[in-house]
């Protein structure tokens, strides 16, 4: 069975497919649906934005299709950067412009008060408009400076719960296992191996 995603990310398709290889599904990227509309993320949630994607692409597609929307929610900041996780430092916001910031906004928070989540929601819908989705969440603490090569985003400053590590210490399989859209993976699985 085919399932479109809502990305052209090539490599997230490949690892979908190697990942979910059990259950005999192919995962598209939109780069097979060339006409396509862009989706705006403008929703207030990842669930909004998970599923404003994923049930336009499944209209579009007449597929089977998934999409995720993730971040980080920092407690002392009132769950910013949130929804805006990519975009915090501005439009020309990159991973290391957006670290700067979440540093700086956090530089008067003591160890104890530097609490976080990472969030992801991943909507699966139907071309009829039929939906369900799946959230992963990870909760740890925002360290003081960056640590680690690996990962993206806001990875090299957060500490998972119950480890003296960063997500950017960590190889992918061990930020998989403990990680928000790892969590959120796993729930799909479950579901499409229940369900196909
Ligand atoms: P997206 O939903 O994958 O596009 O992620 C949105 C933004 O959230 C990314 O650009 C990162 O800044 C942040 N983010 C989401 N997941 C992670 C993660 O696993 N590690 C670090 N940053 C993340």
């Amino acid at each position: 069975m085919d399932i479109a995603l809502a990305t052209r990310n090539s490599k997230k398709a490949e690892e979908l497919t190697r990942l979910f290889s059990g259950l005999g599904v192919r995962f598209l990227t939109l780069d097979e649906f060339p006409d396509c509309p862009e989706i705006v993320e403008d929703g207030k949630t990842f669930r909004a934005n998970a599923l404003k994607k994923a049930v336009a692409v499944a209209r579009f597609t007449g597929c089977l299709a998934v999409a995720d929307d993730s971040g980080l929610e920092v407690d002392a900041l009132g769950g910013a950067p949130g929804v805006f996780s990519a975009r915090y430092a501005g439009i020309d916001a990159d991973d290391k412009k957006n670290l700067r910031k979440l540093l700086k906004e956090l530089n008067k928070f003591p160890g104890k008060s530097r609490g976080a989540r990472f969030v992801c929601c991943i909507a699966l819908a139907l071309p009829d408009g039929h939906y369900k989705t799946f959230t992963g969440e990870a909760r740890g603490t925002i360290g003081r400076r960056p640590e680690g090569e690996n990962g993206f985003g806001y990875d090299p400053v957060f500490y998972p719960e119950g480890r003296s590590m960063t997500f950017a210490e960590m190889s992918a399989v061990e930020k998989d296992s403990l990680s928000h859209r790892g969590k959120a993976m796993k729930k799909l699985y479950a579901y499409l191996k229940k369900s196909l």
